[in-house]
């Protein structure tokens, strides 16, 4: 079985994280904008009280370092359904270099990426 490069995130609640209990679990980042609270604590009802705020605490096949909330995960999962499976390793290494442009505070711009990695002449 291939592994997937789809990138992920571990989407924390941030109450209980900082009550010492780790309550999360692994997303898709296109399923980033719904995720629930109820999803996070398994499911068993609530109302979970003081929880509210949710944070990406770890992610894989992300191009950045660090934490990130929902709203830039969501992101991420679209430019990787934009620019796709196949070329997703190649854009990842585009990021990584620290030589790619941007929109908005790190996300890559996919059209730039596509002219470049299609090697056409910008000039
Ligand atoms: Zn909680």
């Amino acid at each position: 079985m291939a592994t997937s490069c789809k990138p992920r995130i571990w989407v924390a609640c941030l109450h209980c994280y900082n009550d010492g209990s780790l309550v999360g679990q692994w997303v898709d980042c296109t399923d980033a904008a719904d995720v629930t609270l109820a999803q996070l604590h398994g499911g068993a009802g609530g109302p979970y009280t003081g929880c509210e705020e949710v944070w990406c605490l770890d992610h894989e096949n992300i191009p950045v370092p660090g934490e990130m909330g929902l709203a830039e995960a969501a992101e991420w999962g679209e430019v990787h359904e934009e620019v796709g499976e196949t070329l997703w390793p190649a854009l990842f290494a585009w990021v990584e270099s620290g030589n790619y442009t941007s929109v908005g505070r790190c996300l890559p711009s996919t059209l730039d990426f596509e002219e470049r990695y299609c090697g056409r002449d910008r000039t």
